[in-house]
């Protein structure tokens, strides 16, 4: 089998733990598979190269960042491979550029746009193991490009797709996804197999295993994507198309999301073109709104209500203050949280719905929000609850051990 796999900072954050990983790939190559290995920065060192540079200015150029922050990946690829290679195997490490990989020109955010695959193919036919500095690659003008914050994971996927191989396996410090956050529910049991859709809402609300970049590619391509622990044995989670579940659960997890803020405007002109001009402005200062609510309008007025993330809060005051047209009132709630109930299921049940909201009701807590989706339910409630109405959940929808 071809095998793309990747191992993230923290699995390759000192030099015993590249040797432990040196090991586990040594292993698979003995299994008799072809690799491509891609690596992440020791866990620390990008945020370390960042403060480096906000040591001369806050706002250095996104070229020479660049140029700094795909320093950490080669730095993890070239020592994997050293430390392979004293263990007597064959292997070859390949930054972004030498990989092939071909971005557009946007500086710290690239994305990928092709991948010449030749390198790689020519090494692993050689029948060496290519271990590739993620995170990276080159524009059309021969820059170094950085392809955003978590973007080793997105390396992967591109390579898995380019290569056709068989998997991609995504190498954390957690042993899979779980129904919910384990720290919060002790209960939580670990998923085997989940489909894009759910993993990517379940990962834009917290659940930060995988980057949600990579799922999302990982979905356009069809990869068989997998998310292991790189410190234990174990199948981890399998991330594939829904149909490819045979058991389809009702619902998959449950989801915590502590970094949201509401804002209330009362009194706002119910007439066209005020929801458009809010968010419009919202979007252009880059303010991420998630829930919305509006109510039918009462004389010509209603409120309007919204959620965004806590650190775009005060872009959002701005914003608002700076609105033209009138707004009688308007408040802001940081005390709130969203909690969210994932799955597929709820597309072809009812009830799901109405099951999540009489849990919440039969332990007195008031729901100030709600938003769903085809595959979820969100809720925004008074943050001090949001660890119970957590546990309630799991246990509404069976999904404790
Ligand atoms: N080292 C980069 C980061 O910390 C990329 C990655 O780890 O995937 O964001
Ligand atoms: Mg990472």
């Amino acid at each position: 089998m071809l095998l793309v796999h990747k191992y993230g900072g923290t699995s390759v954050g000192s030099l015993e733990r590249i040797e432990n990983v040196a090991s586990r790939v040594a292993k698979a190559k003995d299994a008799g598979n072809d690799l491509v290995i891609v690596v992440s920065a020791m866990s620390g060192e990008t945020n370390k190269l960042i403060e480096y540079a906000e040591y001369f200015t806050k706002t250095p150029s996104k070229r020479e960042m660049d140029i700094l922050l795909s320093s950490g990946e080669r730095v993890t690829a070239s020592l994997l491979s050293i430390a392979l290679q004293s263990k007597g195997y064959d292997a070859i490490a390949m930054t972004g550029r030498q990989a092939g990989i071909i971005t557009d020109d946007l500086h710290t955010y690239a994305r990928i746009e092709s991948i010449n695959t030749q390198p790689m193919q020519d090494a692993l036919k050689e029948g060496k193991i290519v271990i590739v500095a993620g995170f990276q690659g080159i524009n059309k003008n021969g820059c170094v490009t950085t392809l955003g914050r978590g973007g080793s994971d997105l390396s992967a996927v591109a390579i898995a797709g380019a290569l056709k191989a068989d998997a991609c396996e995504i190498y954390s410090d957690v042993d899979g996804i779980y129904t919910t956050d384990p720290r919060i529910e002790p209960k939580a049991k670990k998923i085997d197999m989940i489909s894009y859709d759910e993993m990517l809402e379940m990962a834009s609300m917290g659940a930060k295993v995988l980057q949600n970049r990579s799922v999302e590619l990982a979905k356009k391509l069809d990869i068989k994507l997998y998310a292991k622990s790189s410190f234990s044995e174990g199948e981890g989670t399998l991330i594939t198309k829904e149909n490819n579940i045979m058991e389809q659960v009702l619902v998959s997890g449950v989801v915590l999301d502590k970094n949201q803020a509401r804002v209330t405007l009362r009194n706002v002109s119910d007439k066209p073109g005020i929801a458009a001009e809010i968010f419009t402005k919202l979007a252009q200062e880059n303010i991420n709104v998630d829930m919305i609510i509006q109510n039918v309008g009462i004389d010509g007025s209603t409120n309007l209500g919204f959620t965004v993330p806590q650190s775009d809060l005060e872009n959002a005051k701005r914003v608002i203050e700076g609105l033209e047209h009138d707004i009688g009132g308007m408040d802001f709630d940081k005390n709130i949280c969203k909690v969210s109930v994932v799955g597929v299921g709820m597309k072809s049940h009812a009830g799901v719905a109405a099951k999540a909201f009489s849990t919440l009701a039969a332990s007195n807590i008031n729901i100030e929000m709600i938003s769903t989706s085809e595959i979820k339910v969100s809720m925004a409630i008074s943050a001090k609850y949001g660890e119970l109405a957590v546990r309630l959940l799991h246990e509404a929808y069976g999904l404790d051990a």
